[in-house]
């Protein structure tokens, strides 16, 4: 019986023309809503790259409740990596390379990537325009520093561990000198400091900054080079020995005009961002 049944269901009449034309209406409806959706998705798909280059800035400080207090900015986009974080202000009286942050912290816009700013590391030498503060500790030979040492090895510290923190994958550490080194080897002026003459990225990442930096340069004497100089106690030894962060550390000539040097460690900073993708053409 159930055999018959169904036999008589297959034997549904054909359908007529008034139902043909209510089928074709719906595939057409169905058509045109799929279309619909096909667009939508596309244009979905299309705003996505959009989305992920958000750009967003966060502040938190270090030292808090210290007269070294200081603001640390997080620039960050929803692709997070990489991570470079920039130190200005490590000695109070070396201004362009803190004017040159300030400027880039306010105005720049990522592609991508992760920037930690330090702007003041040492806000009370930079406050007082003074190279150290205290006169006798400097910040520059307190790393990886000391949670129970005096406030300068604290602030050391502190920045050392917002190394780890943020698990960084380049340091620029920012700085002037008051003579040029090609006058006097004690000092740094119009150099690109690392750390190590064996580490084959290292020293071809500043040379080719170098080279770089250089084609901007009129005057001979006021060219940049690279100088090997492992200085034990520095950011840029401890990033680079004790957490194997590549390092750089930039030194411009204080003999130079303010301006130029300001626009100069703009320039070194915004040829670091572009070879890292931080910054697109
Ligand atoms: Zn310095």
């Amino acid at each position: 019986m159930q055999g018959r049944k169904e036999e008589g269901a297959d034997e549904s009449p054909p359908p007529t023309g008034n139902k043909k034309m209510t089928v074709n209406r719906l595939l057409v409806h169905l058509r045109k809503y799929f279309r619909i959706i096909f667009i939508v998705l596309i244009l979905f798909l299309l705003c996505l790259p959009q989305t992920a280059l958000l750009q967003t800035t966060s502040i938190e400080h270090i030292c808090v409740g210290t007269d070294y207090e200081t603001p640390v900015y997080i620039i960050k986009t929803n692709y997070e990596k990489p991570v470079i974080m920039i130190v200005s202000g490590t000695h109070g009286n070396e201004k362009a390379g803190i004017k040159a942050t300030e400027h880039l912290k306010e105005n720049i816009k990522i592609e991508r990537g992760t920037l930690i700013i330090i702007l003041r590391a040492n806000i009370l030498a930079c406050e007082k325009n003074v190279r150290n503060f205290p006169q006798d500790i400097n910040l520059n030979r307190a790393y990886p520093g000391d949670l129970e040492g005096n406030p300068v090895e604290k602030l050391a510290y502190e920045i050392f561990n917002l190394m780890k923190k943020y698990d960084i994958d380049l340091l620029i550490d920012l700085h002037e000198s008051i003579e040029f080194y090609k006058n006097n080897p004690k000092n740094y002026g119009q150099t690109l400091v690392i750390d190590s003459d064996d580490d084959y990225y290292l020293f071809n990442f500043s040379s080719s900054i170098v080279k770089e930096l250089n084609k901007g340069i009129i005057e001979d004497s006021n060219e940049y080079q690279v100088l090997v100089d492992p200085v034990k106690g520095s950011t840029a030894y401890s990033a680079y020995y004790q957490l194997g962060i590549p390092s750089l550390t930039f030194e411009t000539c204080r003999k130079l005009p303010l301006s130029f040097r300001i626009d100069e460690h703009l320039r070194f900073l915004k040829i670091v961002l572009y070879k890292w993708n931080i910054l697109k053409e």
